[in-house]
């Protein structure tokens, strides 16, 4: 064919998020938050549920998410992969 469309440079999240990075701030570099982080988690099972699931897909059970610790706990602001401290409330990292 060679007409199609190469679509595999869509796949890349940093790239995408830099396009929306500059889109919504005019300057490269800038990196908003399009989703929130959701860690997989183990089932009574022994089956791995992947964050974006509520419930086992082997035996149906409920997936039991602790609070995630990139979360603040007093204003619920999302701390990225390195912050101690909250960017906006200054409550520590726990
Ligand atoms: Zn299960
Ligand atoms: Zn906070």
């Amino acid at each position: 064919m060679g007409s199609n469309i190469d679509l595999r440079k869509y796949q890349d999240v940093s790239a995408i998020e830099d396009a929306f990075g500059k889109i919504l701030s005019g300057k490269s570099g800038y990196k908003p938050i399009i989703e929130r982080r959701v860690d997989p988690v183990k089932c009574e099972c022994g089956t791995i549920i992947p964050g974006d699931k509520k419930f086992c897909p082997t035996c149906g059970k409920k997936a039991e998410r602790k609070p995630t610790s990139t979360k603040c706990v007093k204003c619920g602001n999302f701390f990225e992969e390195n912050d101690v401290f909250c960017g906006e409330c200054g409550a520590k990292r726990e």
